[in-house]
């Protein structure tokens, strides 16, 4: 039995924004803060933020959460492989901040270059969201 995050919307400009964003930092890794709305078994992620330049390091590995401003709208992070593994890290799990990770591996050219995963590393099933 499956207990925890049952549904994740994604509107279609995070994800362009998460995949523009990897493409500019590449090679190196690039990070985003992902905001929205969040309850018990549901994420719907809205916009992408750039996180203050203190949090940013070339590697994700030493992202220091707690440096983060407390901001509740904050659902989770979104972050670039570019070694092209569509995978977390022990790393990516034991840095997880919020409720939900999106990983884009390089070449990052399309939602088949995307995980959402949760704070366990399962990959989750997400609806993109167009806006109207
Ligand atoms: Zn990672």
């Amino acid at each position: 039995m499956t207990i925890g995050i049952r549904r994740v919307l994604i509107k279609r400009s995070v994800i362009e924004s998460v995949l523009i964003y990897a493409k500019a930092c590449h090679p190196k890794e690039g990070m985003l803060l992902l905001r929205g709305k969040a309850n018990k078994d549901a994420i719907e992620v809205n916009e992408v933020m750039i996180p203050p330049l203190s949090v940013r390091s070339e590697s994700f590995s030493f992202f220091p959460a707690h440096m983060l401003p407390i901001d509740l709208s904050i659902v989770g992070t979104a972050h670039s492989h570019p070694s092209g593994i569509l995978a977390p890290s022990v790393e990516d799990l034991n840095n997880f901040y919020g409720r939900i990770m999106i990983i884009a591996a390089f070449p990052y050219d399309s939602e088949s270059n995307i995980i959402v995963i949760d704070g366990k590393g399962r990959t989750l099933n997400y609806e993109v969201v167009n806006e109207g």
